[in-house]
């Protein structure tokens, strides 16, 4: 799969109005400000493909791109986690993401970023039970990785590594630098042996 083809092909105000459940995807989530955009545009070779997110609370798109052939697709989820938001908001949020991960016919994988320096803050681990529960393989990516020296990534990893049989399920875990580009290789492994399998 050649990445760097991905192009934008739609915004959903919701889950509801997401393209119709065919073809395969992968989705990506994680806190605002974990880098999932720099990840997502790191994996694209784009610049700009998915937008950084500016603004803290207000309604976000669910956008949608897609990789060389329009029935294997990227899923941008809206980045979690603001203090600000309202309660109502975020309940709702919760719910119908919870209702994507398990009703969602041809979701086969599910990326959850997380900042190495917090990873596994209490939305990413019930994002990860929810998507074990639906029998959908996990990958968390501690990001950001070039912010620690070798030796306190190495353990960051290794911590994150003990961590993750706890879910239960198919949950592996890399480390990944947007900047240094360390990890890309094996974040494009994983996702293409879901987007083909
Ligand atoms: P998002 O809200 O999850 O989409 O996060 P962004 O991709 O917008 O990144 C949030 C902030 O972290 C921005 O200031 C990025 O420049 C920074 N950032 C993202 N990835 C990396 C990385 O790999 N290394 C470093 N040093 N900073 C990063």
């Amino acid at each position: 799969i050649h990445f760097g083809n991905a192009r934008f092909l739609t915004s959903a105000p919701s889950i509801r109005q997401l393209p119709t459940d065919e073809g395969i995807e992968v989705a990506f989530a994680g806190r605002s400000n974990a880098g999932k955009s720099s990840a997502l545009n790191a994996l694209t070779r784009q610049r700009q493909l998915a937008r950084t997110s500016k603004t803290p609370g207000r309604t976000q798109l669910i956008n949608v791109f897609s990789l060389d052939a329009d029935h294997q697709r990227l899923i941008d989820l809206p980045g979690y986690g603001f203090a600000k938001v309202p309660m109502e908001m975020k309940l709702k949020w919760q719910r119908s993401l919870g209702e994507y991960l398990e009703k969602r016919e041809c979701l086969r994988g599910l990326v959850v970023l997380m900042d190495i320096r917090h990873p596994f803050k209490d939305l990413d681990q019930d994002l990860i039970y929810w998507a074990v529960e639906s029998k959908i393989p996990v990958l968390a990516v501690l990001t950001k990785a070039d912010k620690l020296k070798s030796g306190a990534r190495k353990k960051a990893l290794m911590e994150a590594q003990e961590a993750v049989p706890a879910f239960g399920g198919d949950v592996n875990v890399i480390t990944f630098s947007a900047t240094s580009k360390a990890g890309l290789p094996e974040l494009e492994a994983i996702l293409t042996s879901w987007l083909n399998a």
